[in-house]
């Protein structure tokens, strides 16, 4: 694969990601896709949706999961909802993730990802010793399928990430960068923290943001790509100093308006085919 591949995010049915149509008209050539509900999830479903893959010349390198019940609507709202921390919710999720990347197995995509949640901090206690433990037996599933399991960034500190990482001690764990959380959730500068994981970072969102008044208690503001904080010729710089050649995934979590959606991924698909004809 030629170095940084541009990449969007992508769903099948209702999702987060824009349709597959509208990669293979921008001319992306890679997607990460949100991972489709149980009832599309099998080998039938998923036959068919590489058919459609290949007909479009598409290659998924990566299967996020989701799961019913999650809602962004602000941050206290995520750290009660979303991913496996919750308790309530954990062992069905849990559960559903590891359908989720024999689901990916299925289409023969070597990286499952996810928002674990929001990660308790003091690492002797309890609730922090079970995220670990809780990962761990995910990282196995995915080792049983010869895949990798990416983490993405954004609702805790670099070293926070960083301390998890080494405790959860697995070798198909990595890091899926998104340098937009972190200014949405106030968790840290992205380029310096992007330096301090780099060794773990093997995919990347590219989405924009600009900080709150109030980083870590407002939400900042998801904006189309160029138009926020994040410094996207400071961001592909920092990725060549860590090595990384993966895929640039676009993402754009607007999917409630298609048409700016794509017109905005459009426009950020040609400032990241300049920045990387001047720097890959
Ligand atoms: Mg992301």
């Amino acid at each position: 694969m030629e170095k940084w591949p541009l990449g969007v995010f992508a769903s099948i049915d209702a999702g987060l990601g824009v349709r597959l149509e509208v990669a293979h008209e921008l001319g992306i050539p890679t997607l990460h896709l949100h991972a489709p509900s149980a009832a599309r999830r099998t080998a039938e479903a998923a036959a068919e949706f590489q058919k459609r893959l290949d007909d479009y010349d598409l290659t998924v390198t990566a299967v996020f999961g989701g799961f019913e019940g999650e809602s962004y609507a602000d941050i206290s709202t995520v750290a009660r909802t979303v991913g496996l921390v919750p308790p309530e919710t954990r062992s069905a999720r849990l559960a559903e993730m590891k359908e989720i990347a024999d689901f990916a197995a299925k289409l023969s995509v070597p990286v499952v990802a996810l928002h674990l949640g929001c990660i308790e901090e003091n690492r002797d206690s309890t609730p922090y010793r079970e995220i670990v433990n809780l990962t761990q037996d995910l990282c196995g599933h995915c080792a049983g399928n010869s895949q990798a399991l990416h983490l993405e960034t954004g609702q805790e500190t670099s070293d926070g990430l960083l301390a998890f990482l080494g405790d959860v001690d697995r070798d198909n764990l990595f890091v899926n960068f998104d340098p937009a959380n972190m200014i949405l959730y106030g968790t840290g500068d992205p380029i310096p923290a992007l330096q301090q994981v780099g060794a773990y970072v093997r995919s990347v969102h590219c989405k924009d943001g600009c900080w709150s008044n109030s980083p870590g208690v407002d939400w900042g503001q998801e904006v189309a790509l160029g138009t926020g904080d994040v410094n996207f010729a400071e961001f592909l710089r920092t990725l060549n100093q860590i090595g990384y050649a993966g895929p640039l995934t676009i993402e754009r979590e607007i999917p409630q308006q298609p048409e700016r959606q794509r017109t905005e991924i459009g426009n950020a698909v040609k400032l990241l085919q300049g920045l990387r004809a001047e720097l890959a």
